[in-house]
């Protein structure tokens, strides 16, 4: 058997070095590093993918979160909502601009984040929402557009993991998570859905001034060059990223579905445990599957964690210790107790290795050895 990983990118590369090689390769003979055809390239095909007017590039997902509340023009006492269940990225760059942090409790199910929660978190001084489509599965948008429509505030959807989630609203229409809100944001981090050998991220909008605005943001606050109009940053999707990007862009679905098939592999082993709960699906949107996570009750995940490990298969915690009990992010507000679904996950919740290239022998070895802990 070979070995497990969390997630195989060696395994991956391999099935299109050739393709991938000759895209880098390229790059250094025409020598456009920066800003080059293939950033362009890039940007209008992931927007055609996505079915969204805008994609601009820029240097990872931490980058288009705080880009993207820089064009928004939030300002320092503004609030914004959203997950205390997710990677710190998100909080970060609310904490960076001086914003306010409010933290919304997530659904026990899907981790997503619980729309009433936002909703009993409103204040006046509330100017944006920002949903984490965590996992893989695209947070329940309809109501969070709802609420935003109704208050009057902005939706900045952090989809560095859910990239090629479809969402489907009560009327039928079907979106791609990180198309529906004002702004949507991803990273190309390796290990992401749609990865690139190195740090990346992109931004999503349908709106033609916002666009301008991040661009602007994006390029030291500058439309021409050495004539800067707002303070920016210099974040810029680097041309050889680009070019391995665009060739996994045409496996992404394919890649999708890999990942599902380890899921139902999954599934199916573990029907009927007791006390180990597989992932909930969201009824409006469909598994990208970022991330394969379990619920383990009665206190017995870091036991099987540790089972896992000393029989050959890693298993990671995502995430240990929510944001608001981060020593960064403590308040006030937001002591212990003050989000209980977050903070009983945090102590249930068990990612399996998740990838495109997880073979039959590898999903038997992971699920007996699983199996064997609970003996079933
Ligand atoms: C990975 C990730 C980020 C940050 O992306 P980087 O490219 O690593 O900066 C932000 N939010 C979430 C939910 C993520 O998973």
């Amino acid at each position: 058997m070979k070995p497990i990983q969390m997630v195989d990118l060696v395994g991956q590369y391999q099935k299109i070095k050739t393709e991938v090689d000759q895209a880098v390769l390229g790059v250094m003979q025409s020598a456009a590093f920066i800003n080059g055809p293939e950033v362009k390239h890039l940007e209008q095909e992931l927007a055609a993918h996505l079915g969204v007017k805008h994609a601009i590039g820029c240097a990872n997902g931490t980058d288009a979160l705080q880009i993207a509340m820089m064009a928004l023009d939030l300002k320092p006492g503004d609030e914004v909502i959203t997950a205390s269940f997710t990677f710190v990225a998100t909080v970060e760059v609310i904490g960076l601009l001086g914003l306010t942090p409010v933290f919304a409790d997530v659904l026990p199910g899907t981790f997503n984040i619980d729309p009433a929660d936002i909703k009993r978190k409103i204040t006046p001084k509330t100017k944006a929402i920002v949903p984490v489509h965590l996992f893989g599965q695209t947070a329940d948008m309809a109501a969070i557009m709802d609420l935003a429509k109704e208050h009057g505030l902005y939706v900045i959807e952090d989809n560095c993991q859910a990239v090629g989630s479809d969402y489907t609203f009560p009327d039928g229409t079907v979106k791609k998570a990180g198309t529906i809100g004002h702004v949507g944001t991803t990273s190309f981090f390796p290990s992401k859905n749609l990865g690139c050998y190195g740090d990346g991220g992109a931004i999503f909008t349908n709106d033609d001034e916002l666009a301008k605005k991040l661009r602007r943001v994006c390029n030291h606050g500058s439309d021409v060059r050495y004539y800067h109009e707002v303070v920016g940053v210099n974040s810029r999707l680097d041309s050889m990223q680009a070019a391995i990007l665009r060739i996994k862009l045409r496996h992404l679905d394919d890649y999708g579905k890999a990942r599902n098939a380890a899921a139902a592999f999954y599934d199916e082993a573990f029907k009927g445990i007791p006390g180990l709960s597989t992932p909930e699906r969201s009824a409006n949107s469909t598994h990208v599957f970022h991330q394969y996570t379990l619920k383990v009750a009665g206190g017995q995940r870091d036991a099987l964690k540790k089972h896992l490990e000393e029989n050959g298969v890693p298993a990671m915690i995502y995430y240990p210790v929510p944001c608001h009990l981060q020593n960064a992010y403590r308040s006030a507000r937001f002591g212990e107790g003050s989000l209980p679904v977050t903070e009983a996950i945090t102590h249930e919740v068990l990612s399996l290795p998740m990838s495109t290239e997880l073979d039959n022998e590898q999903l038997t070895h992971i699920t007996t050895t699983v199996k064997r802990f609970f003996n079933s």
